[in-house]
């Protein structure tokens, strides 16, 4: 499989949408790795998840074929994330397809609600929704997912997403801090190690210790902690993703430094990892 980071900040971008920060002015100079944009990625330009109002900038930017892209994951209804609207755009008439098969978008409750209020709106015949069942995988077209509760609050219905296909596994987790039992309860049952895992980093180097995202050492913990529980082991690649200009020495070209101390990658928009 190929992932494909097509957005690696959290909510306010880097340089944030309305800020004047030092970290915000240097990307800003710097460029390049630097930016970073709202979270998205696609699998083998096949499986999209997440549809933040950036998936415009990422189709310009990266030429991925988002028109004919038919499955899509959503992680929770933050509006980095989530922006319904722009489904209208995939109507007839708005859009010219070859293939008008409908695009299959797989959701937790509020994701799949908000959705679907904009799906019946407007009438769109093209996109068609599934609410997900957590803790059980489920086919999406060539794909088998599994979602899992993520440590996020409650009110986003939040998830992350173990995807598997030809033996080969991504585990897509970011929005969430150190997973709930419930979510251990699954990873727990894992026989095979997993190939890629992307975690959080929201807060960089700093020491927040709050519920919902996480940080470089927790980081390095969370690891210890799936090698021990058997969802990884040392084949297994660790990427580090959707970083928070808020987060201590975020800056692309510190924080690579800081994280390769602990063996990390570090996303950036453009990123392609196979696996
Ligand atoms: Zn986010
Ligand atoms: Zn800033
Ligand atoms: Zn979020």
């Amino acid at each position: 499989m190929k992932l494909q980071y097509l957005g690696t900040a959290a909510a306010e971008g880097i340089p944030g949408v309305f800020c004047e920060c030092e970290t915000c002015k240097k990307a800003l100079a710097l460029g390049g790795r630097h930016i970073r944009t709202r979270s998205q990625a696609v699998i083998d330009d096949a499986l999209l998840i997440d549809l933040p109002a950036d998936t415009y900038l990422h189709y310009l930017q990266h030429r991925f074929p988002l028109y004919a892209i038919k499955q899509c994951l959503i992680t929770h209804s933050h509006a980095d994330h989530l922006y319904p609207l722009e489904l209208e755009m995939i109507k007839k008439g708005y859009s010219h397809l070859s293939d008008y098969s409908p695009l299959h978008i797989y959701s937790d409750v509020d994701g799949y609600n908000q959705l679907n209020q904009v799906v019946r709106y407007y009438n769109i015949d093209e996109v068609k929704m599934h609410l997900i069942k957590l803790n059980k995988p489920f086919a999406v077209g060539d794909y088998t997912v599994t979602a899992l509760r993520a440590a996020h609050g409650r009110a986003s219905s939040p998830v992350v997403y173990i995807i598997e296909k030809d033996g080969k596994s991504i585990f897509y987790s970011n929005d969430t801090s150190e997973y709930p039992e419930e979510s251990w309860a699954y990873l727990r049952t894992i026989k095979k190690p997993l190939d890629l895992i992307s975690l959080d980093c929201t807060e960089a180097n700093g020491n927040a210790d709050y519920e919902g995202h996480l940080t470089l050492s927790r980081c390095v913990k969370l690891r210890d902690e799936l090698i021990r529980t058997g969802v990884a082991d040392a084949h297994t690649k660790f990427i580090l993703n959707h970083f928070s200009h808020n987060g201590k020495n975020v800056s692309y070209d510190e924080f690579v430094a800081l994280a390769a101390q602990f063996d990390f990658e570090v996303s950036y928009d453009g990123m392609i990892v196979e696996v």
